[in-house]
Formats: structure tokens, C-alpha cells, sequence
């Protein structure tokens, strides 16, 4: 379906960019390309190990019709749309290594968690237009749930044009950069929660008899289904719960074992636990 969205911001023939083509990079770069919002051709890839004797990145090359280079500079001057998708602690050497080379006429994107708009800012020349992403891992299926904050300096629609990318590989939001350590707890760290839940669903099922491969499927599939209920019903959870809960059935029964040993408050917790340390990084 994404193949024949209507686009109001990215023009067909945008040029990407991303430096550090690492997981991130990879996903995102998939996932544009067999949505179509980006051309492969218009897409350039730096990396330390970019290198043509890399065989895992050739391959990559040859399957998405991408350009790779170790050379980050030569990233920013093909590309309108520059990613720094690098670890954190690589940023600020990136910056001071391409620094000349970003003109107005470029948006920065970062998805470098925990690294402050302002941190680009100061190492970028006066007025460069910088946005932050905070995106997560589940990009790898083109199902991620992302957060777009942008800088001082952004022209108007830049905000729009970036969501427009991020939205061709799951949902993508608008808000303020203190958002984002509330969001890195939440979505950022979140598929981890997710899957902690299904191998635990997966291993009740396996307690009460169901082996192991079809305990894990229905699991997966089950939080997938209650996922899309609440994104397509447009109902609240608690209702939908209340829905499949009958009366003296065996839903409710777990329900109430759920509340005994603290469920809601544990995942609270958990998304507490995540921003704190987000805070305590960035
Ligand atoms: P990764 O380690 O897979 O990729 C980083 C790549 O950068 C590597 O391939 C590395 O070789 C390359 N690199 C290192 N130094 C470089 C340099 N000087 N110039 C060019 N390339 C260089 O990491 P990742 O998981 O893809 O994460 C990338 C960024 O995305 C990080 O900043 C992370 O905080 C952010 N992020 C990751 C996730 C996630 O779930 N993995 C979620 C949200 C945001």
C-alpha cells in the first residue's frame, strides 16, 4: 500500500544520504526503497567498513541499487537529506568532518539517541536545518514507531518532509525534543518489551501443553492482532478489553491474575526505568 501513497513533501527524486551504515542505516534504507519513496539509486551510504571488499555490503548494494562510499563528505555533498546514523559517541567527530560541507540547502536528520539538537547545532554552521528522529529497531519490518523534533534553524514543512519519510516505514509523530527521552523509554526500548512478552506468553503455553514452535506463533500473532485493534478501531484498550472479557469466562480470570502480580505497574516501570537512563545518557 505504501508503494502508492500520495506524497505531499518528498519530491521523486530526493537524494539520501546516511553516515554510518549500520542496522539503522540498512533498515531504513530497505525499507524506502521497496516503499518507494526513495529511489536506491539516490541513496549513498558511508561507512568505516564500506569498503567493495566488504561482501555483506555489496550484496546490499547490488539488491537495493544503492551507492556506498567511506568518504562521509562525499555523503553529504550527493544528498538533500543528510542521516547521521552513527553511535552517539561517533557524532561529534562526524561533525567536525563534514561540517564545510552542510549548506542550507540540506536537512540533517539524527537518530543518534541521547545526542541533543543542540549538540548539532553548535558544530554545524549558523542557520543549518536539524532535525531529531527517534525511530526503533522494529524499522527492520517497516513497522516503526518514530518521533520527529525539530531544530531551531528548520524551514517550514522540513518537520513534514522528514515524517513523510519515516511514516513510509511505520508511524511517525511530531513533537518537542523533550519528548524524546519519554519516547526512547517507551517505543525506543519498547519491541524489547515486546518480546519478552511473547516468549513468556510462549512459555505458558508450552506449560499448559502446546509445543514450542506453535506457543510462539500464536503469541507473536496475538500481540500483533490486539497492536492493530487499537490502531484501527480507534477504541480505547480498556474497552476492547472489557469486550472479550464475558462474564465469569476465562478471560477475566487471567485479568485478575495479571493485576495480582502488578502487570500494568511492572511495564509503567519499565518505560520509567528506560527514560530515566535516557535523561542520565543524554
Ligand atoms: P550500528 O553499530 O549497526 O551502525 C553504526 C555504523 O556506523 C557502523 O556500521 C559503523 O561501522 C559506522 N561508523 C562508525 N564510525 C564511523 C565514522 N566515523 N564514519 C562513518 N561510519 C562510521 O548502530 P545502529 O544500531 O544502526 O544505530 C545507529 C544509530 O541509531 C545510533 O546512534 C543509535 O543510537 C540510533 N538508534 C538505534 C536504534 C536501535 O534500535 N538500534 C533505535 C533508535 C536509534
Amino acid at each position: 500500500a505504501a508503494v502508492c501513497q500520495k506524497r505531499k513533501y518528498v519530491s521523486e527524486d530526493m537524494t539520501i544520504g546516511f553516515i554510518g551504515a549500520g542496522k539503522m542505516a540498512q533498515a531504513m534504507t530497505k525499507g524506502f526503497v521497496t516503499s518507494g519513496i526513495i529511489k536506491g539509486k539516490n541513496i549513498t551510504l558511508s561507512d568505516v567498513s564500506a569498503s567493495n571488499a566488504n561482501p555483506r555490503m555489496l550484496q546490499f548494494v547490488k539488491e537495493f541499487g544503492v551507492t556506498t562510499t567511506q568518504d562521509n563528505k562525499e555523503v553529504v555533498n550527493k544528498s538533500q537529506v543528510v542521516v547521521i546514523s552513527v553511535k552517539p559517541n561517533v557524532v561529534n567527530k562526524v561533525l567536525k568532518e563534514v561540517k564545510e560541507h552542510v549548506s542550507k540547502d540540506k536537512i540533517v536528520v539524527s537518530i543518534a539517541a541521547g545526542v541533543p539538537l543542540s549538540t548539532f547545532e553548535q558544530n554545524l554552521p549558523p542557520g543549518s536545518r536539524v532535525v531529531r528522529v527517534m525511530p526503533n529497531i522494529t524499522v527492520t519490518v517497516q513497522a516503526a514507531a518514530s518521533v520527529v523534533a525539530p531544530g531551531t534553524s528548520v524551514q517550514l514543512h522540513d518537520s513534514e518532509l522528514v515524517r513523510e519519510l519515516f511514516q513510509s516505514i511505520g508511524i511517525c509523530e511530531i513533537g518537542s525534543e523533550y519528548l524524546l527521552d519519554a519516547v526512547t523509554g517507551l517505543s525506543g526500548s519498547g519491541p524489547a518489551y515486546g518480546f519478552i512478552a511473547i516468549e513468556s506468553l510462549a512459555d505458558g503455553g508450552v506449560n499448559m501443553g502446546l509445543p514450542r514452535d506453535l506457543a510462539l506463533k500464536l503469541a507473536a500473532q496475538t500481540l500483533l492482532g490486539a497492536a492493530k485493534m487499537v490502531l484501527e478501531s480507534g477504541k480505547h484498550p480498556g474497552q476492547l478489553k472489557d469486550d472479550v472479557c464475558s462474564p465469569g469466562g476465562t478471560t477475566i480470570a487471567a485479568v485478575q491474575s495479571l493485576e495480582k502480580s502488578g502487570f500494568r505497574s511492572c511495564l509503567i516501570g519499565a518505560v520509567e526505568a528506560a527514560t530515566l537512563k535516557a535523561q542520565e545518557l543524554g
